[in-house]
């Protein structure tokens, strides 16, 4: 029996490679699919990837969208109509509404967007605790994996950092830096935010936190690992180490996520350990990353925080990605809003929603300072 895969975020680079995964892969086929504000690229999809319906969620005001295209105004529920699974593949805080929808129709969810645990984590615990919520990213997929056939015996999560575009920028030149330098990302090819949030390693403070909603009761530290080849390792109580290497692709972890628990038969490339260069493992630097520590201490404090710090990381790296603030700027608002907000209980997304809207506001000033 086929499994009917509904991809939500299907323009962005995740998206697409899924698309490409669920026509390539036999026992997939594509269900729904759902776009940002993009209708032009979507009729693009629909034509070259025939789903069983196609939306956009905000077109732009007063827009005519092309035929067989509809408007999703009454939430992302109509696009996982039919679907086994749902893959969420949208940029940012928008994505939790959708990882919400697929939890209150009880589908498995293929999870793409991380904000849907860093921001909501609280919300979703019943998938958790369910176990429907299967990681996308690179490195949760890598301990997802490591951890099956381990039960009991795991202690430590380790993530990988490659330390972004900005590991090979001297430290004086970083704070003024402009999208041009920070965009180049040396091992994964990735869009923009993520690409900022690499380099200042918001994203991997991010996956500390995403990883301790997925992996409850171990601990989960960081190290830096430049060659991007181990995607991250679990520690066993007899103390050895158990990782999986190789050729950093995301075509791995979206295979492993849309397929699960069934494990891919689709051979990725083919790659020799002999062709990888000297692997090292190191501290991260609190002085180059200053916004790693205060996206941690941001986790620590609990409720709505993590949302805040999301909320001015997407406003400062917009602004960052405008270049109407330099790159060191990013890691001063987000301790700036760290430090103004009051952190609530979160019950519901209403409560994130006000700290989201509260936070950007604030960011919003604090980046206009800088102009
Ligand atoms: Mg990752």
């Amino acid at each position: 029996m086929s499994r009917r895969v509904a991809v939500l975020g299907c323009t962005g680079s995740i998206g697409r490679k899924s698309l490409d995964i669920v026509e390539d892969t036999p026992g997939l086929e594509l269900g729904g699919i759902l776009c940002g504000s993009d209708a032009g690229s979507l009729s693009d999809l629909v034509g070259r990837y025939r789903p069983t319906a196609a939306f956009v969620a905000a077109p732009p005001p007063g827009a005519v969208l092309p035929e067989g295209i509809s408007c999703c105004e009454d939430g992302p529920e109509r696009v996982m109509e039919g679907a086994d699974l749902v893959l969420n593949a949208i940029v940012g805080s928008a994505g939790l509404g959708a990882s919400l929808a697929c939890m209150r129709l009880g589908l498995p969810l293929a999870l793409a967007n991380k904000e849907s645990l860093v921001v909501g984590g609280e919300l979703l615990r019943p998938h958790l605790e369910a176990g429907l919520v299967i990681p996308v990213d690179s490195e949760h997929s890598t301990v997802a994996r490591c951890l099956r056939g381990e039960e009991g015996r795991v202690d430590m999560v380790l993530l990988t950092a490659s330390g972004g575009a900005s590991r090979d920028i001297p430290l004086e030149e970083l704070r003024s830096s402009g999208p041009g330098a920070i965009l180049r990302h040396p091992t994964w090819d990735m869009g923009g935010r993520i690409t900022v949030d690499s380099a200042t390693m918001v994203n991997k403070a991010f996956e500390v936190i995403e990883a301790r909603w997925l992996f409850p009761g171990l601990s989960v530290d960081v190290v830096m690992h430049p060659e991007s080849v181990v995607h991250s390792l679990v520690r066993l109580t007899d103390g050895s180490w158990k990782a999986l290497m190789g050729e950093p692709d995301m075509a791995v972890p979206i295979q492993h996520a849309l397929q699960w628990p069934d494990r891919p038969l689709a051979p990725v490339a083919s790659d020799d350990p002999r062709d990888w260069p000297p692997l090292t493992f190191g501290e991260p630097d609190t002085e180059r990353y200053p916004a790693f520590a205060t996206v941690l201490e941001a986790a620590d404090r609990g409720g709505t925080m993590p949302a805040a710090v999301n909320a001015a990381d997407e406003v400062a790296v917009e602004a960052f990605l405008d270049g109407r603030i330099p790159f060191g700027r990013i890691a001063e608002v987000l301790a700036g809003v760290a430090r103004e907000h009051e952190p609530l209980p979160v019950g519901s997304l209403d409560d994130l929603e006000r700290a989201d809207r509260e936070a950007r506001l604030l960011a919003g000033r604090l980046v206009e300072e800088t102009c």
